[in-house]
């Protein structure tokens, strides 16, 4: 075997190696798999303040007693009960998760108007959020909230009057199998107002 052939043996074995190393590891950087980028954890924007019942105040800025009793109220001409507490506050006042859960419906309806329908993780309950006037720019359906955490801002969308702008807030108790639109409606206002446990 003279100088050239080992030289040529040489150039195959590193060829080999190259090729191996190739197969095994991928070109640099268009197969590797990095890792997507975690999007950055959902924080609340101030101190979440948990009420007794363990519930977070959905509106910036309102005392528990300031709220009024709005549940069970005649409307629609007194077709339909009022399954849910309004909560007075300007336009674009923050609305913040009641709860932690998963966003599972965005929904624009007629009387709601611009809503969204949070789950807790364990789906007993879901909260509904109504009139709003914006979405936090970040949130979509099957996104997870911490409490706390803003989703949107106060607004008159849908059936509420324009010159009365809050949020129209529901508790649904909900079975596991059930869809966000489904569920028995409870009472938010002793849970926001007074001393009550949800269960
Ligand atoms: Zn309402």
């Amino acid at each position: 075997v003279n100088r050239l052939g080992k030289i040529i043996l040489l150039v195959i074995v590193l060829a080999v190696i190259g090729f191996v190393a190739l197969v095994r590891f991928g070109p640099p950087r268009m197969i590797a798999t990095a890792p997507e980028p975690a999007p950055p954890p959902a924080r609340p924007s101030a101190p979440v303040q948990v009420l007794p019942s363990g519930l977070a105040m959905p509106v910036a800025g309102v005392a528990p007693d300031k709220l009024y009793d709005s549940y069970g109220d005649a409307r629609g001409g007194g077709e339909r009960g009022h399954g849910a507490l309004d909560i007075m506050a300007p336009t674009g006042t923050p609305v913040l998760a009641a709860a932690g859960g998963t966003i599972e419906k965005l929904f624009d309806s007629e009387l709601g108007g611009r809503t969204v329908y949070i789950r807790s993780p364990d789906r007993r309950f879901v909260y509904y959020y109504a009139h709003l006037d914006a979405y936090a720019p970040d949130i979509a359906e099957g996104l997870y909230v911490e409490q706390g955490r803003q989703i949107a801002t106060v607004g008159s969308t849908g059936d509420a009057d324009p010159a009365g702008p809050h949020l129209h807030f529901e508790i649904k108790r909900m079975a596991p199998e059930q869809k966000w639109h489904e569920g028995e409606g409870i009472n938010p206002y002793p849970l926001l107002a007074g001393n009550a446990a949800r269960r």
